[in-house]
């Protein structure tokens, strides 16, 4: 069985929920003695599109039109159907984002596959294909079996390990054909979050919930990031009272998150809050309320007072360093 796997990027660097669909695409590539092609769509640098070989792709089919960049979905779902024609691809993975979720629903209905969405392990091949989905934005796993012939997956951000051992991948310039028919939405403006690392993709966050008091104190937080080189995420209520901006804000109804380490200071662990972290392979929680819910979930929990434990936290790290 071919796999094809869609590969998205952001001002040129290919993002790492992607490098993870690869690594994802090639394990499942092996199952079937198989190899994965990746099609990356846009303006992407050169290296990056090579460097998916180390990933697991052995070939990169590109389209640089740079359409592709105002993240219409239409035009990628065309293109990927394109692809899975010309490479006879039976499986096509996709990372999980707003853009792939839309694309994946479409491509599924354009080459007429089942669709088996926000998996989050590899599927068990040994009686026909059975899938490990997260449903209720990550509180519940429904399992399922695909019988079509041909499969369209989105993977659940986090699911798979990045493999950083192949060698680097042959890349084929691809023309997709963008009709008029692909541009259904007309693109008004984007407005893109400011800031050096960018939340649903950082590998570090520390945030912070009402229990930080105002936003005069968000320093401290911010401090702390900086000394970890973490991104900054919040609570809604504290994006709702506008002590950080809504972009930061972290849940089932703001970003979700999938960083190696989550810290979550003064935050109290609503299921709300969880349903936008739980996928964070390490979480610390600190909180001066020894029976906050947020401990539940935590790897590592300190009980205290946020304004005393952050500065020494901090001059900790930084003495370690
Ligand atoms: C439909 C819906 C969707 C929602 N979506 C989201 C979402 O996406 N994201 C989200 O975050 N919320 C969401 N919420 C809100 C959610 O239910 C909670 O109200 C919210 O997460 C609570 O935010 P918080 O933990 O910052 O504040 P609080 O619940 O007020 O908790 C503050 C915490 O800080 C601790 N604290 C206080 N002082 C200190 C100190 N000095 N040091 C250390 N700890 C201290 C307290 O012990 C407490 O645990 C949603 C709610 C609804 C109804």
């Amino acid at each position: 069985m071919s796999v094809l796997v869609y590969v998205e990027s952001e001002e040129g660097k290919i993002k790492k929920s992607s490098r993870e669909a690869v690594s994802f695409a090639k394990a499942l590539a092996d199952k079937f003695n198989d190899s994965v092609t990746a099609v990356a769509l846009g303006t992407i640098d050169a290296a990056e599109l090579s460097g998916l070989g180390k990933n697991g792709a052995r070939k990169v089919l590109h389209d640089s039109e740079s359409e592709f960049d105002k993240g219409r979905i239409s035009p990628v779902a065309s293109a990927l159907a394109k692809a899975s024609e010309q490479e006879s691809a039976s499986i096509v993975v996709l990372p999980k984002s707003s853009l792939s979720d839309a694309a994946a629903a479409k491509l599924s209905v354009k080459i007429s596959a089942a669709l088996g969405t926000n998996l989050v392990e590899l599927p068990d091949t040994s009686d026909g294909f059975k899938i490990k989905r997260s449903i209720f934005t990550g509180k519940a796993f429904k399992f399922e079996r695909l019988l079509a012939d041909k499969k369209v997956l989105t993977l659940k951000k986090g699911a798979a390990e990045i493999m950083e051992t192949g060698s680097e991948a042959q890349v084929e310039s691809f023309t997709s054909g963008i009709s008029d028919a692909d541009k259904d939405i007309a693109i008004l403006e984007t407005e893109k979050a400011e800031g050096d690392i960018l939340l649903p993709e950082a590998e570090l966050v520390v945030s912070g919930g009402r229990g930080m008091k105002g936003p005069e104190n968000w320093g401290m937080l911010e401090d702390l990031a900086k000394t970890l080189g973490a991104a900054t995420g919040c609570s809604k209520p504290v994006s709702d009272m506008e002590w950080r901006p809504h972009h930061e804000h972290v849940g089932q109804t703001g970003v979700k998150v999938s960083p190696d380490l989550y810290i979550a200071v003064g935050i109290s662990g609503a299921i709300q809050h969880l349903a936008g972290v739980n996928s964070s392979k390490n979480i610390v929680v600190i909180n001066k309320d020894s029976e906050a819910p947020f401990f539940k979930a935590a790897d590592y929990g300190i009980v205290g007072d946020a304004f005393e434990v952050i500065p020494k936290l901090t001059e900790a790290i930084k003495a370690a360093k």
